[in-house]
């Protein structure tokens, strides 16, 4: 095999430590066939290296020791999670998996190979493929499970990549990947994940906390055992086994504090937290942590409103724990955590320590289990749109959870903030398209009434009554949101196809030919498809018979009268958009762009209004049916549909860069995506930083965007003082030169 004795040094030691934590507890067969998937991906791997120079075999291994010691999965995890790249990354076939080690597994490695694409380029097709993920999740939780190790593996990895990478990879992370961990209940993967996020697009201020908490940390350290001690004596009195211990929050989780509640670092009070883990059986869990939590309060003054109790009703991802804030000596407000081991696996190993618990007696409520539940719900709809999926999933991975009951006293679990409405879709969809009336604790309330813990629902439903479209403002659950969704579609599909014969009529009328001419229109309103069209006619947003006036008809086929185009054309180069946008679009002058090698002005040409080419971006040109020319950045949101349709119309367009002697420098920035950012960040550039703009491209994924500027600097002091000002902006949250 192609490996050194240094690399095989590495990977047996590696292998060994995979090993050591289990190998007692293991059967023969799992210790054998672990041993073959370690073989396999061992050969399998042979030829590969990470970016850091080291033999790849490592990561699997390394994602295998995580799934073991650091979520708690067992023997097929650890099989699948070794063999997780290899279907991606060599030559090993599924089928081949599948002979080898069974079809559970080949369904998890399965499952690992297609979250591989997941990634933020392409919004559309990654909701589709995380959809699909999901729906193996519901099968198999483990295939989420080994994903968040091998995310984990990559992240504290992440130094060895280019910085655009690491960009990219902490993004998405921070987009999908924390939220997910902690609806999971993999709090410490989290917590890690939020923290080597920052280090990675924050690593000043993450370097500032990191700082103060090391400079502080000796005086902490005298405070905690001031407050532990007297804890001691009391526990110790109780005759149980316990550990005690203060612990620093995470960084991550302090500069939220900082940056949210605009604090210093030295005001905030709450930088470690107590944590009592009680040795207690199962039966007495409840009891001790109220008796701990009394000896707590007794010697220490509680803040009431502070008292969390996850113990008697857990947290949605099945975190169970006793918090309580209390006046600690100096007056300083101290966080007690109180929980039992049990609990405290719970806390640490999420979803995986659900499972080993779970003959023994869950919580009362099997949290886990409806929120699969709720997933497969939303997934058995298959005709809603990914992208929208993507939102509504992540939209419910932080909320918290309600219970609410049914006249017959059924609980219910919905996210906080649940309507009437989502519970009647909670309930049955039939119940939901049909809720005409809800009562509340037997009152009357409107369909968007928010529901609160312990309330009694009964929904009224009535056959006449059907879904609209601003029922979606009244609901928050996925169910609900694709169910709502789904019917709205179908509406419009039937609306649809009275406009299309509408169509069909007028174009009869005017003795056009309706294949002939179909996408020719199609593309003169600017739709993305023929649906769009029809639904258009039918609502009357487009008034067929007078467009068509526009139009002359020659054999059956449509052409616009030529004066009328000239108008359209007016009307689209002076949008409402910002000046700085309009300057760039100057074609005077010589020429900037070329067109299929030749200069722009020899074609009746345009800048298309829904990609904003500007200098320097990536364009290409496309010749309509109406013969001009339209220049589209490469990443057009419609570019994939026109080229997939319309290659034999494509031209190729560059631009060309007439002055050089300044300094050109791409900035990665992201952040919050709100109305209006991309403008707020280029006005900022081009008025308050007066810099020029070279190129600007940015994606908004609902609530977090990406965007890479170009802008023109005259020394590195400038750009280090612009991306310090960029860095300030309200709602921009990393900036970071792209290397060239
Ligand atoms: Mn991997």
């Amino acid at each position: 095999m192609n490996y050194t004795e240094k690399d095989k040094k590495l990977i047996r030691i590696a292998y060994k430590d995979l090993l050591r934590p289990f190998i007692d507890n293991m059967n023969k067969e799992d210790k054998a066939a672990v041993r073959k998937a370690y073989e396999l991906a061992l050969e399998a791997h042979q030829y590969q290296r990470r970016k850091s120079g080291e033999p790849y075999i490592l990561h699997p291994i390394e994602v295998a020791r995580i799934c073991i010691e650091e979520i708690g999965l067992g023997p097929t995890a650890i099989i699948s999670a070794l063999l997780h790249d290899v279907v991606e990354d060599t030559d090993i076939t599924l089928e081949y998996i599948e002979k080898e080690f069974g079809n559970k597994i080949a369904m998890i490695v399965d499952g690992l190979t297609k979250f591989k694409d997941l990634n933020m380029d392409n919004l559309s097709p990654q909701a589709e493929n995380f959809k699909k993920v999901l729906s193996t999740m519901a099968k198999d939780v483990r295939v989420v499970l080994i994903k968040m190790a091998d995310r984990l593996h990559n992240m504290r990895t992440l130094g060895s990549m280019p910085p655009h990478k690491q960009l990219k990879i902490a993004s998405e992370t921070t987009y999908i990947y924390a939220p997910l961990a902690h609806r999971l209940g993999l709090y410490n993967i989290k917590t890690e994940f939020n923290d080597l996020c920052m280090k990675s697009l924050q690593p000043e201020e993450y370097k500032y906390v990191a700082d103060k908490l090391q400079e502080t940390k000796k005086s902490r350290n005298e405070y905690i055992g001031e407050f532990i001690s007297p804890l001691i004596s009391k526990l110790d009195a109780l005759g149980i086994d316990y550990q005690i211990s203060g612990r620093p929050k995470s960084i991550s989780s302090i500069w939220n504090k900082i940056k949210t509640k605009g604090v210093e670092f030295e005001e905030i009070y709450d930088l470690f937290a107590i944590r009592i883990i009680l040795d207690v059986p199962l039966a007495e869990e409840k009891l001790i942590c109220w008796k701990v939590y009394t000896i707590v309060t007794e010697l220490n003054t509680p803040i009431p409103e502070r008292l969390k109790d996850w113990v008697t009703t857990p947290k949605a991802n099945g975190y169970e724990s006793l918090h309580t804030t209390v006046i600690g000596p100096i007056g300083k407000f101290v966080e007690v955590q109180i929980r039992t081991l049990r609990m405290h696996e719970i806390a640490e190993k999420g979803f995986a320590a659900h499972w080993k618990y779970k003959g023994v007696k869950q919580n009362q409520f099997n949290v886990f289990d409806s929120w699969l539940d709720n997933i497969r719900d939303i997934l058995e709809n298959q005709e809603g749109d990914p992208v929208e999926f993507l939102q509504d999933f992540k939209t419910n991975l932080y909320k918290e959870e309600i219970f609410v009951f049914t006249p017959k006293g059924d609980m219910k679990i919905l996210p906080k903030g649940a309507t009437a409405l989502d519970f009647a879709f909670s309930i049955h969809s039939e119940v939901g398209y049909h809720c005409r009336a809800v009562k509340v604790n037997n009152i009357l309330v409107p369909l968007g009434h928010p529901l609160q813990n312990g309330d009694q629902v009964a929904i009224e439903t009535n056959n006449a009554q059907k879904p609209s479209e601003n029922w979606l403002n009244f609901v928050i659950t996925g169910k609900a949101r694709a169910k709502i969704r789904s019917s709205m579609k179908e509406e419009r599909r039937k609306k649809g196809e009275l406009g299309k014969e509408t169509l069909m009529r007028k174009l009869k009328g005017v003795k056009a030919d309706f294949e002939l001419n179909v996408d020719m229109l199609v593309s003169h309103f600017d739709f993305q498809s023929r649906p769009d069209l029809y639904y258009a006619i039918f609502k009357e947003t487009i008034n067929i018979q007078k467009e068509l006036k526009k139009f002359e008809c020659i054999g059956g086929k449509l052409s616009i009268i030529e004066e009328k185009a000239e108008q359209k054309e007016d009307k689209q180069i002076s949008p409402k958009e910002p000046t700085h946008f309009r300057a760039k679009r100057n074609f005077t002058g010589k020429p900037k762009l070329m067109i299929d090698n030749q200069p722009a002005d020899q074609f009746k040409h345009s800048l298309a209004t829904c990609c904003n080419p500007v200098l320097g971006d990536p364009v290409f040109a496309y010749v309509t049916s109406l013969g001009e020319v339209k220049i589209h950045r490469n990443t057009c949101p419609n570019a994939e549909h026109l080229m997939a349709n319309y290659a034999y119309r494509m031209k190729k367009a560059e631009w060309i860069d007439s002055d050089n002697t300044d300094f050109l420098a791409t900035l990665l920035i992201t952040g919050i995506d709100g109305r209006g950012v991309a403008q707020r960040i280029t006005g900022f550039i081009t008025n308050d930083l007066k810099l020029d703009m070279r190129s600007i491209s940015m994606d908004g994924n609902q609530g977090f965007f990406q965007g890479r500027i170009s802008v023109v600097v005259n020394n590195k002091d400038q750009l280090r003082k612009t991306i310090l000002a960029l860095k300030a902006m309200d709602g921009v949250y990393s900036v970071i030169r792209e290397d060239q």
